[in-house]
């Protein structure tokens, strides 16, 4: 099948492509790399007719730096982090992150606001920004706001983005240098979404175990953090995590409890090796 007619606009000015987001009455959509949109155009899952192009707004492919942490455009590429060219704060978790999504040439189009804008259940992204307790940078032709990623990702492809706003950048604080992360991903075969994906990190006296892949926002397990903290290993650390897994509410089948529960224990042993 092939997608139905779409006016395409092409613009270098953030301005002018959320005055056409806001004259869109819904039908318009930023178009990233195309990665996901594209696909949804031609299967006509993604009613559209008009098409915003960010790829020429120079401010979406920027970074910049805070003191306390780093903006990243949302325009910037998989590829961009994986290859080492943006200035990194997360002590390389982003850089490893980016080099595990999907393939080499999904990652030279596919952008980290593109990834967060779907919120795909499975997206990397949404795991590591959440670990890094990431805020999301909106803007609208009515201004700008910025969320803590935990309250912009409402659930699975379900965001705070209203239909006249982008996402334009994403700010992640600066963890410690003597920060450590771990990190455990589950697929099938290389290029393909996680089945699961835990992350830990500590970060001075405070510690931080985030799953995805979990059909909604992540999880963050704080009580598998503290037994991460607290030195629990080997079989009490896995019960520990089997019970918030069951209380979070999620209705997790055991084979999903057994395939998170092997995950998140991993990336903690992952985090105490470094
Ligand atoms: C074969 C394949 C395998 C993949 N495997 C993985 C994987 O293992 N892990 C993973 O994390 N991802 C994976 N992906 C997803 C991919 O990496 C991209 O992150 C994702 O497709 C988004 O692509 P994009 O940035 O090109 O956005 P687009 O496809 O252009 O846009 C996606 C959606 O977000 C909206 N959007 C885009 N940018 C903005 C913005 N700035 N503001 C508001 N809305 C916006 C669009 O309107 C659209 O609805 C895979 C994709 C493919 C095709």
């Amino acid at each position: 099948m092939k997608a139905a007619k779409f006016e395409l606009e092409q613009t270098p000015s953030l301005e002018q492509a959320l005055q056409v987001l806001a004259q869109g009455a819904g039908m318009a959509r930023a178009l990233a790399g195309g990665q996901s949109l594209v696909p949804m155009l031609n299967l006509r899952l993604a009613p559209a007719d008009t098409l915003v192009d960010l790829s020429r707004i120079v401010e979406l492919k920027a970074s910049s730096d805070t003191g306390a942490s780093l903006i990243y455009g949302a325009m910037l590429k998989h590829a961009e982090f994986e290859d080492g060219k943006l200035a990194d704060c997360s002590n390389g978790l982003m850089q490893h992150a980016a080099g595990q999504i999907a393939y080499r040439a999904v990652r030279n189009r596919g952008t980290i606001g593109g990834a967060l804008a779907l919120a795909d259940p499975a997206a990397d992204w949404l795991t590591v920004c959440t670990l890094l307790q990431a805020r999301i940078h909106l803007a609208s032709s009515e201004g700008r706001r910025v969320l803590p990623i935990e309250e912009f990702v409402l659930g699975p492809y379900m965001t705070a983005l209203a239909e006249n706003e982008l996402l334009v950048a994403v700010e992640v604080p600066k963890l410690a240098p003597t920060a450590r992360w771990g990190y455990y991903k589950v697929m099938r075969k290389t290029g393909e979404y996680a089945d699961s994906f835990a992350l830990a990190l500590a970060d001075g006296g405070e510690a931080r175990v985030v799953l995805g892949a979990v059909d909604g926002a992540p999880l963050v397990l704080g009580q598998a953090a503290q037994a991460m903290l607290a030195g629990t290993t080997g079989a009490a650390l896995a019960d520990i995590v089997e019970r918030e897994l069951r209380d979070a509410g999620r209705e997790f089948s055991p084979a999903k409890i057994l395939l998170h529960r092997t995950a998140t224990c991993r990336a903690i042993e992952d985090l105490r090796k470094k």
